[in-house]
């Protein structure tokens, strides 16, 4: 009888924070743009569409 040890344990209602945006719910991303004739890069903020802007996802999703 062997007794297997897993990291995740099978909690129902569990979230984890979105690895996507770190947790902020949303992503800076640089967005270049011309400014006065001269381009440059803005950051600028977008909602993370894959927590939907909470910063949480819900289950648990492993970090690859
Ligand atoms: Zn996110």
């Amino acid at each position: 009888m062997s007794k297997r040890r897993e990291g995740s344990e099978p909690t129902a209602r569990q979230s984890t924070m979105c690895h996507n945006c770190g947790g902020q719910g949303h992503l800076l991303e640089p967005v270049c743009a011309v400014i006065g004739g001269s381009g440059r890069s803005l950051p600028q903020l977008r909602p993370c569409r894959w927590c939907g802007e909470s910063g949480r996802v819900p289950g648990l999703t492993p970090p690859t």
